[in-house]
């Protein structure tokens, strides 16, 4: 339906009322900034790789917003652009496992159920044998051992079944029994309650692994697609409403500074003077424990982020605070000029601050996965075709994002 397809942009635009249709867009961090800094990114490489990315700059640049569009085709993509950190307490949040399969093998949990249709859990938060499993540490390593050759490749897969006899024999190996029987299971399930608060600084990871691998591989296609796309998620773990279940200053009243913070502000102002000078890439030595401190300072401006745009909506005079504009020939309401213009004062240029620290982080990112795979040559490495898989995929892709259904949380970019 025409009308439903531009609902979810309300949010976004900061009660923007929509006056007629149109096909989906997106003014978040997204559209304009993350094409922006994949960009300015690639111009800050060492010689060694600027031949290869600057030949695909456009290419870059364009495919920094996939990630956004993919939201609409998969229900896994959501959770990879953000973190809910205030679920897991206070920072500087110590007991949360940096290390992605650690965090996996906390938060999932396993469930066995009998043949008297008992559902079970058995591991993960309230699993009658976590205790257990946590004061033992070779139980905990064999436990591991079986979670991430038997769980792990299931991970947002859409398929949950485990093997019922792998687990029975794990069971029964290591003597985990239920008030001194054994445990007899019919059939094994696991259950993901823990991606709902977001992957984001978790998945950067997983990203980082696989675009040191494609270099080693010297395998082109996978270097362009997946630096442009972690560009994507760098870009969201550095917008500190990225960090918080206040996302979008729903729980606060301030429902649509998402899109105020991370796409009016820089629509309105990147192109008119902002400094995005960061200097040459540096090697990253521990890149988890990088991406982690990037989330944790996003994380740590939340409370400006919020505080300075109350104070400011009190005090400014409220007939200038939203203003009729146009975007994409849609008629829509925004935060005026003179309102985002006195936000980024408040903030002391926080948002040019953090755009900047996206564009060196990227740069860090891909640098330092080149640096790792051994500085494998790039010149000359030619960029095959897509084949019909890889154009079937992207097609599905912008068909989905058309559609403008999203799959999770809207205003999350
Ligand atoms: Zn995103």
């Amino acid at each position: 339906m025409r009308f439903r397809s531009v609902l979810w942009l309300l949010p976004v635009l900061f009660f923007a009322q929509t006056l007629c249709a149109g096909p989906p867009d997106t003014a978040d961090w997204g559209f304009f900034a993350h094409r922006r800094i994949n960009r300015l990114a690639v111009l800050t490489l060492p010689p060694e790789m600027m031949t290869f990315y600057k030949t695909h700059i456009d290419w870059i640049s364009d495919h920094a917003v996939d990630p956004d569009m993919r939201r609409y085709a998969s229900p896994f993509e959501g959770p990879r652009h953000f973190i809910d950190l205030d679920m897991y307490g206070a920072p500087p949040f110590d007991t949360l496992p940096r290390e992605r399969y650690l965090a996996l093998i906390k938060f999932i949990k396993t469930y066995g159920v009998t043949a008297a249709k008992d559902t079970i859990c058995l591991f993960g938060p309230g699993g009658i044998f976590e205790a257990q499993t946590l004061k033992d540490a070779p139980l905990e390593n064999a436990w591991r051992s079986f979670f991430v050759r038997q769980v792990m490749p299931l991970i947002y897969s859409g398929e949950v079944a485990l093997n019922r006899d792998s687990l029975q024999a794990f069971l029964k190996n290591n003597q985990l029994e239920r008030q001194g029987r054994p445990l007899r299971i019919e059939t094994a399930f696991f259950k993901d309650d823990f991606s709902t608060h977001g992957i984001l600084p978790w998945h950067l990871q997983k990203m980082q692994r696989d675009l040191t691998e494609a270099f080693r591989r010297r395998d082109s296609r996978r270097i362009l697609r997946l630096s442009a796309e972690i560009g994507h998620y760098i870009g969201d773990g550095h917008v500190p409403l990225h960090t918080t279940s206040n996302y979008n200053g729903q729980q606060t009243g301030q429902h649509g500074i998402h899109g105020f913070w991370e796409s009016r502000i820089p629509e309105l102002f990147a192109d008119e003077g902002y400094d995005y000078f960061v200097g040459k890439p540096e090697y990253l030595r521990n890149t988890t424990e990088y991406f982690w401190q990037m989330t944790l300072a996003s994380h740590s401006m939340v409370d400006s982020v919020l505080t300075f745009e109350r104070a400011l909506r009190l005090k400014f005079p409220a007939d200038r605070q939203l203003c009729p504009d146009m975007r994409n020939g849609i008629s829509i309401i925004a935060p005026c000029r003179d309102y985002a213009a006195a936000y980024q004062e408040a903030l002391d240029g926080m948002i040019e601050r953090r755009m900047r620290a996206t564009i060196h982080a990227v740069s860090n990112s891909w640098y330092t996965a080149w640096v790792d795979a051994g500085q494998p040559n790039l010149k000359n490495l030619e960029v095959p075709v897509a084949d019909a898989e890889a154009q079937k995929e992207e097609a599905e892709m912008k068909k989905s994002f058309e559609s403008g259904k999203i799959l999770g949380r809207p205003e999350e970019h």
